[in-house]
């Protein structure tokens, strides 16, 4: 086993705590935080954190370095602190981590500072004030110290079930398929998935996803009296496990009721409540030949502030059926404040704005279910593709993001930008575009959706434990 400090590789601070050390396939024991914390002139961003500080870069750094383990255990500071020596849950303490492979552990400091104190003669928070004094690493090899572990992670099983319905068709087209979909599950009492951390009450998601299910219901009981002589079979799904990443859909694309390669479309809605001043925006309009032009058509009698997406791949269960060549829509009226809260209630949500949506709704699947000839799907690759395809100029902000980490946390600012001219640093987590609540970089980029470039919107970045509110005028690529 290694003592590697706190962790932390910075060149621009010239400061390494595994310069010098042998730690190939060996167990690292690493401090929480970063050095001289108390600091106001720290190198490490004086008294706040800096981007070094995050679990996700020790572990990205340690898995670098090839370790065999990671066990992290509280700096002086925190174990000393009102809290005490607490061991972090695993969602708070690298639950985000997809990338690095390197078994992790947080361990109490009363299991690690004997080991280390044995070994080394000097206890935790004695090595800790000499890296704090000196500002240098006091990195050392726990000699006689062997480490054998074993993690156990339990998992829990859980059954849930997408409910079908089906409308048999009619004629000649009876042998092919439309499905309309929207996902049934929420988010719970909170925990993962909810934006309102620590909160325990029921997330009724009225919004997201009863509107669509609502819609579902409206859809296949007005269908239910098509009396086409010839129609596609119409296969109508509300799916679970949607907020647990598709699940649902995904289970159902590996193994469909109905042959999928009969299946001619799927139109998907996903947050379909928040009908406001007119305005809804329909992905997929690039998934087949002549899906744009029908949108509209149809646009014609609903007359709706129509943003149309091409893109075909997106957070939601029409994403699922694009990955199995199956051209898509999805309806979507946009991201709101109560967004994944208990706030997300009925009494916000626009009843007439969903019944004009699933009348626009009813048509589309009409003219895809009896039009003689199958739509022909067209392959959109990837969101930069649908960029391209979408010929306006994306906007950008001039960063990069720590694809490391689940939130949106800045990993440089591009010189010259709208970010950096906002004062926007390395190590800012970008939390808020103008009133809308981000909390990963898909939702950014949906926020920034709408917005264009020249644009000044107001960014709210969490620096530490403040959050900054900057103004950011958006550049395009
Ligand atoms: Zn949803």
């Amino acid at each position: 086993m290694v003592f590697v400090g706190f962790g932390i590789t910075a060149p621009e601070f010239e400061y390494d705590d595994y310069a010098g050390m042998d730690v190939e396939g060996k167990v690292v024991i690493v401090l929480r935080r970063e050095p001289q914390q108390n600091d106001a002139k720290s190198k490490f961003n004086g008294t706040q954190n800096s981007s070094y500080a995050y679990f996700t870069a020790k572990e990205l750094n340690a898995s670098l370095h090839k370790v065999a383990g990671l066990i992290l255990v509280n700096d002086a500071q925190t174990a000393e602190g009102s809290g005490g020596d607490q061991i972090m849950k695993v969602a708070e303490a690298g639950a985000a981590l997809n990338r690095t492979k390197v078994p992790t552990i947080f361990c109490s400091r009363s299991i690690i500072d004997p080991l280390v104190k044995k070994s080394t003669g000097k206890s935790l928070s004695e090595l800790q004030a000499e890296i704090d004094a000196s500002g240098a690493p006091k990195s050392i090899v726990l000699k006689d110290v062997k480490a054998i572990g074993e993690v156990e992670i339990v998992s829990k099983d859980l059954i849930a079930r997408n409910v079908v319905g089906f409308l048999p068709g009619t004629g000649a087209l009876a042998e092919e398929f439309v499905v309309v979909g929207a996902h049934y599950d929420h988010v719970g009492m909170g925990g993962p998935g909810s934006l309102a951390p620590g909160t325990i009450a029921v997330h009724n998601g009225a919004d997201d996803n009863g509107s669509g299910t609502t819609a579902l219901l409206e859809v296949a009981r007005h269908l239910s009296k098509d009396q086409s002589p010839s129609r596609r079979g119409i296969i109508f799904i509300a799916f679970s496990g949607e907020e647990k990443g598709l699940l649902g859909s995904k289970h159902y694309v590996r193994s469909p009721r109905w042959p999928l390669e009969k299946t001619v479309t799927m139109v998907n809605m996903d947050m379909v409540g928040r009908l406001n001043d007119g305005a809804i925006t329909v992905y997929g309009t690039g998934t087949a030949e002549g899906f744009d032009s029908l949108m509209d058509k149809l646009n014609e009698t609903s007359k709706f502030r129509l943003d149309k997406q091409p893109a075909g791949f997106g957070p939601s269960d029409h994403s699922s059926f694009y990955e199995f060549d199956i051209p898509v829509f999805h309806f979507f009226t946009g991201l709101h404040n109560d967004y994944h809260r208990p706030s997300d209630d009925p009494d916000k949500v626009n009843v007439e704005g969903m019944q004009q949506i699933a009348d626009m709704v009813k048509r589309l699947v009409i003219d895809l279910a009896t039009r003689s000839d199958r739509p022909k799907l067209l392959k959109i690759s990837d969101v930069a593709d649908v960029g391209r395809a979408n010929a306006r100029p994306r906007v950008t902000l001039g960063i990069q993001m720590d694809t490391n980490s689940e939130a949106v946390l800045v990993e440089s600012v591009a010189e010259g930008s709208g970010a950096a001219a906002a004062g926007m640093i390395k190590g800012d987590t970008i939390i808020k575009i103008g009133d809308t609540t981000v909390a990963n970089a898909r939702e950014m980029r949906r926020a920034l959706g709408s917005k264009k470039a020249g644009d000044t919107i107001e960014i709210t970045v969490r620096r530490g434990t403040e959050e900054v509110k900057l103004q950011v005028k958006l550049g395009s690529s």
